[in-house]
C-alpha cells in the first residue's frame, strides 16, 4: 500500500476527532441510494438490516433470499415492496429494478464471486463481505466484472469507519507517536457446537479462522504500521482435530514490514481474543476489544480513549454510497480484498512449508 492510498484510508469518514462524517454534505442528496442485501443470515439480520435504518446516503430497498419465509418477515419489518424481493433464481432480474443501486453480498464465502459477478452484470455497484473470495483468481474475476460493467466494488471492511481504529490509522499516518516499532493483533472466538455450519466446511468457507477472523488481524497489523508486510511466517495448531478436520482452528503469524517492524498476529475459531497493540518510539496505544461491532475500548500510555460508539456498518455503507455519488474511490476496494487473499495464500504457504519465511510479492493494494 502506498502512502497515497493510506492517506485516503484515513480520510474516509474522518475529519477532526471525533471522526464525524466528512462527506455527508458533499453531494446534493436528492435521492438515497437503494441497497439490496443478498443472503439474510446472521450478519444481515443482526447488523446490516438495522444499520440501514440509520444510514443517511442509502436505505434498505430490497432483499434476495432463498428462504421463502424470510420474504414476509423482512417485508413486514422494513416495509420492502414485493417487487424488490428476489430469490436466487430471479436474482438477475434486479438489472431492471431502478430502486436498487447497490447489491451487498452477505453469503457464505464460496458464493461471493458468483453473486458479485452477477451483480456487476446487472449493472449494480457491489459491496462484498470478507473474505473477498476463495482464491486470487476469483478476486480478479470479480474486479474485472465490475470494471467492465463500470460499477464500483468494495469489501465489507467496517473497521475503516470506526473511530478507535481510525485513531490507530492516524497515529501511523501522521507519525504522532514517532516511528512504530512493534504490533500485536489477535482476533478470534470460540465457535459454538454446531459442527454442520458452513464455516467449518472447506468447500463453502475456503479457510477457517484465517479467512473469517484472521483478516481482521491482517488488516489491523497493516493499518497500525501503515505499510504492507514484506514477509510472513505462520504456524497452525489444532486442539480439536475432528471438529476442525477441514478448516484451520488456530493460526499464528508474524509479519516483517519493510521498515523492520514486526507484527505478531493470531486468530482462532476456538479461542477468544480481540486486541490491537501498537508500540511506537514515544508511546503506545492499545485497543481491547478492537474489532467487535460495539463496546470498543482503548487507551494510550497517556490516557484512556473515549470515542463515540458508532454504527460501523451504517458509516461503511454511507461512505460507499457517497463514493458512488461523488465518483470517488472507496477506501476499501476490491484490490484491498484481493491483497488480503494474497496474504492469506502466503500464510498458508508458510504453514505448508513448516514455518518458512515467505515473501509477499506483488500485493494488489
Ligand atoms: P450465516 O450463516 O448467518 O448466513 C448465511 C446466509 O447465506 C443464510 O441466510 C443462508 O441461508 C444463506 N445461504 C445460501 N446458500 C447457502 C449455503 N449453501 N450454505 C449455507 N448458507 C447459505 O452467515 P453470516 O454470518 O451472515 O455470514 C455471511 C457472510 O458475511 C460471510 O462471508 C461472513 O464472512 C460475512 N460476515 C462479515 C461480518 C463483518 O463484520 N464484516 C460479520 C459476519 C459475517
Amino acid at each position: 500500500m502506498n502512502r497515497r492510498n493510506f492517506t485516503r484510508t484515513v480520510a474516509a469518514g474522518a475529519s477532526a476527532l471525533p471522526f464525524t462524517h466528512s462527506f455527508a454534505s458533499s453531494f446534493s442528496q436528492d435521492k438515497k441510494l437503494g441497497v439490496a442485501l443478498v443472503g439474510l443470515g446472521g450478519y444481515s439480520k443482526g447488523q446490516l438490516g438495522p444499520a440501514l435504518q440509520e444510514t443517511e446516503n442509502c436505505y434498505l430497498a430490497g432483499v434476495v433470499t432463498g428462504t421463502p419465509e424470510k420474504e414476509k418477515i423482512w417485508a413486514d419489518k422494513y416495509g420492502i415492496p414485493e417487487k424488490n424481493i428476489y430469490n436466487y433464481e430471479t436474482y438477475d432480474q434486479i438489472a431492471d429494478n431502478e430502486d436498487i443501486d447497490i447489491i451487498y453480498v452477505v453469503l457464505p464465502n464460496s458464493m461471493h464471486a458468483e453473486y458479485t459477478i452477477r451483480a456487476a452484470e446487472a449493472g449494480k455497484h457491489v459491496i462484498c463481505e470478507k473474505p473477498m473470495a476463495m482464491n486470487v483468481e476469483e478476486c480478479r474475476q470479480m474486479m474485472n466484472a465490475c470494471e467492465q460493467a463500470g460499477v464500483k466494488l468494495s469489501i465489507g471492511y467496517r473497521l475503516h469507519f470506526e473511530p478507535y481504529n481510525q485513531k490507530v490509522m492516524e497515529i501511523a499516518e501522521k507519525n504522532t507517536m514517532g516511528d512504530i516499532n512493534f504490533v500485536r493483533c489477535g482476533a478470534g472466538y470460540r465457535m459454538g457446537d454446531n459442527w454442520d455450519q458452513w464455516r467449518l466446511q472447506r468447500d463453502l468457507a475456503g479457510t477457517g479462522a484465517l479467512g473469517n477472523m484472521g483478516v481482521y488481524a491482517i488488516q489491523g497489523a497493516i493499518y497500525a504500521v501503515g505499510e504492507n508486510p514484506l514477509y510472513v511466517r505462520a504456524q497452525e495448531f489444532k486442539t480439536m482435530p475432528k471438529k476442525f478436520d477441514e478448516t484451520d482452528e488456530t493460526v499464528t503469524f508474524q509479519f516483517e514490514f519493510p521498515s523492520g517492524v514486526v507484527a505478531n498476529c493470531e486468530t482462532s475459531h476456538n479461542a477468544s481474543m480481540n486486541y490491537l497493540y501498537v508500540s511506537a518510539e514515544n508511546g503506545w496505544i492499545e485497543l481491547d476489544p478492537y474489532s467487535q461491532y460495539g463496546g470498543l475500548k482503548g487507551k494510550t500510555n497517556e490516557e484512556p480513549l473515549n470515542f463515540p460508539q458508532v454504527n460501523q456498518q451504517a458509516r461503511q455503507m454511507d461512505d460507499f454510497a457517497a463514493c458512488i455519488m461523488n465518483n470517488t474511490q472507496t477506501p476499501v476496494p476490491g484490490e484491498m480484498g484481493l491483497r488480503d487473499i494474497q496474504i492469506i495464500d502466503g500464510i498458508l504457504a508458510s504453514i505448508e512449508s513448516g514455518g518458512d519465511k515467505v515473501k509477499l510479492d506483488n500485493l494488489a493494494f
